[in-house]
C-alpha cells in the first residue's frame, strides 16, 4: 500500500507534463519531492486505515469461521445444535459497507448451518428411541410425545392403519381423538397420501381448557408399502411454519419403518399366539391368557371360570370320515363354541381336539350353564355335508375362589379331571369341578 503512493508519487510528475505543465516545473527537485512525500503519506495513511478498520474485521469473521468450524466437528464440545448456539458464533455487524454486509451473510450462514445441524440431531435421537421400541403403543406414545415438543403443537394424534382399520394409537391434548378416524379430510388424506393443513378445523376441540378450538390441523400421511399405513394430525393455536414442515419430512422417514417394524413384529406375534387350523389362540397362548387373568382375578377378587371340552370319539370321525372332514369338523366346532361365548372370554385350542375356554368373571353357576350351552350347541350341528351324524363333547367346569386351588395349574388339573369325570359318565355331558357330578339338560 505504501509502495503504491510511492509509486503514484513517481508517476505524477511526467503525468502533469501530458497535462501541458512545463517540464521544468515538473521534473523540479521540490516538485517531485511533494509528489513523492504526498504519495507516501496516502499509502501510509491507507495502510493505517486498513490495520486499524479493516484487518480487525476480517481477523474477527476468520476468527468465528475457525470457532464454528472446531465446534461443527468437535463431538465432545458444547455443540452447534443446542438453543442459542447461532447467537453465539454470530460476528458483530456495524456498518453498512462491503465488510458489513459481509458480517451480516455469515451470520446467515451461521444461522442455516445450526438449524441443519439441530434438524440432523433431532432426527438422529428420534431415529434411535424408536429404533429400540418395537411395541406398537409405547412406540406411538414415544413418537407424537417427540414431534409435539420439537414442534410446538399443541395437541396431537398418531392413527395408524391395523389389520385394515385406521384408529387412534397415541394421543394428546385433544378432545375427541378417536373421533379423527371418522372425519373425511382424514379419510381423504390418507387415501391420496397428501399432506393438509385444515385452517379452524370444525369439531376439533382442545383439552387444554375450556372451549379451546386450534387454529390449524395438520394431517400428515404416512405412506406405506400398500398405500397410507397411518397419520399424524398436530394441532396448534398458529399457523405451522415452513421449518416445521421440513423438521417433519425429516421425521416421517423414521416414524415410517418405525412403524412398520412394530406392525411387522404385532403381527408376528398374533400369529405365534394362534393355532393355524382354528384361529383360536394356541396352548402357549392360552396358558400365558390363563396365568394372567388368574392373577388379576386373585387381585380384583373376582371370579375365574374355566372350561375344558375333548370331542368325543374324534379318532373314528377321522377313521370313517377322513382327516380333512375331521379338520372341517374341528373349525365348525369352535366357531360354535366361540358364538357361546361372550366378549372377553377366551377360546383356547389346548391340544388336538381339546379344547379350554377362559371365562373372566364367571362364577361355578354361570360356568356351569355355560358349558352346558356349549355342549348343547356342538350336539346340535349340523354336520350333514361332513359324514357323522352329529358330534358331541364332554366338558369339565370350574372355578375360582375353590377350596385348595391357589393357582392357574391347579385350576386346570381340577378342570381336566372333571373332563375326564364326564367321558367316564358316558360323555355328551358337563360334570362340575366343585361337586364331581355330571350336570344332564
Ligand atoms: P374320546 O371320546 O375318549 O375323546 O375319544 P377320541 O377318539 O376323541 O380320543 P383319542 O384321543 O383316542 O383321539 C383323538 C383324535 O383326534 C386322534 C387324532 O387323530 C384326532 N386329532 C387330533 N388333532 C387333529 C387334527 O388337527 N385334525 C384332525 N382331523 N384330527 C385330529
Ligand atoms: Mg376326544
Ligand atoms: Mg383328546
Amino acid at each position: 500500500m505504501v509502495g503504491l503512493g510511492l509509486f503514484a508519487g513517481i508517476v505524477f510528475p511526467p503525468f502533469v507534463v501530458l497535462l501541458g505543465v512545463p517540464t521544468e516545473l515538473a521534473f523540479s527537485p521540490p516538485f517531485y519531492a511533494a509528489c513523492l512525500s504526498a504519495g507516501l503519506l496516502v499509502g501510509v495513511f491507507n495502510f493505517l486505515v486498513t490495520c486499524r478498520v479493516v484487518r480487525p474485521r476480517v481477523k474477527m469473521l476468520s476468527e468465528g469461521m475457525q470457532r464454528f468450524r472446531q465446534a461443527m466437528v468437535d463431538e465432545e464440545g458444547p455443540g452447534v445444535a443446542h438453543t442459542g448456539a447461532a447467537e453465539r458464533f454470530h460476528v458483530p455487524v456495524d456498518s453498512q459497507d462491503e465488510l458489513g454486509r459481509a458480517a451480516e451473510s455469515y451470520n446467515r450462514l451461521i444461522d442455516v448451518l445450526v438449524s441443519a445441524r439441530r434438524i440432523e440431531e433431532s432426527v438422529r435421537t428420534f431415529s434411535n428411541t424408536l429404533a429400540s421400541q418395537l411395541d406398537l403403543a409405547p412406540l406411538c406414545r414415544e413418537a407424537l410425545g417427540v414431534m409435539l415438543a420439537r414442534t410446538g403443537a399443541l395437541a396431537g394424534a398418531l392413527l395408524v392403519v391395523r389389520e385394515g382399520r385406521l384408529e387412534c394409537a397415541a394421543s394428546y391434548g385433544l378432545d375427541d381423538p378417536d373421533g379423527l378416524v371418522g372425519r373425511s379430510d382424514v379419510r381423504h388424506a390418507l387415501e391420496d397420501l397428501k399432506t393438509r393443513q385444515v385452517e379452524s378445523p370444525s369439531g376439533v376441540l382442545l383439552t387444554d381448557g375450556p372451549e379451546v378450538f386450534p387454529r390449524e390441523m395438520l394431517l400428515l400421511p404416512l405412506e406405506g408399502k400398500k398405500g397410507g399405513m397411518g397419520m399424524l394430525v398436530l394441532a396448534s393455536l398458529s399457523s405451522f411454519t415452513p421449518e416445521v414442515f421440513r423438521l417433519l419430512d425429516f421425521f416421517r422417514q423414521s416414524l415410517k419403518l418405525a412403524l412398520q417394524n412394530a406392525l411387522s413384529h404385532e403381527r408376528l406375534g398374533r400369529i405365534a399366539a394362534m393355532d393355524s387350523l382354528t384361529g383360536c389362540y394356541n396352548r402357549r397362548m392360552g396358558m400365558e391368557r390363563l396365568t394372567e387373568e388368574f392373577a388379576r382375578a386373585v387381585r380384583n377378587g373376582q371370579p375365574l371360570g374355566v372350561i375344558m371340552f375333548d370331542i368325543d370319539h374324534f379318532k373314528p370321525v377321522n377313521d370313517n370320515w377322513g382327516h380333512l372332514a375331521g379338520d372341517r369338523i374341528l373349525v365348525q366346532t369352535a366357531r360354535t363354541a366361540e358364538h357361546v361365548l361372550r366378549d372377553g372370554d377366551v377360546l383356547v385350542r389346548f391340544g388336538g381336539e381339546e379344547f379350554l375356554i377362559i371365562l373372566p368373571g364367571a362364577a361355578q353357576p354361570e360356568v356351569e350353564a355355560i358349558a352346558e350351552r356349549v355342549r348343547a350347541a356342538v350336539a346340535s350341528m349340523d354336520l350333514r355335508d361332513e359324514g357323522p351324524a352329529r358330534v358331541t363333547v364332554s366338558l369339565g367346569a370350574g372355578s375360582v375362589p375353590a377350596q385348595g386351588v391357589d393357582s392357574a395349574e391347579v385350576l386346570l388339573e381340577q378342570v381336566d379331571k372333571a373332563l375326564y369325570e364326564a367321558k367316564a359318565a358316558g360323555r355328551d355331558c358337563v360334570v362340575s369341578m366343585s361337586t364331581g357330578e355330571a350336570i344332564r339338560a
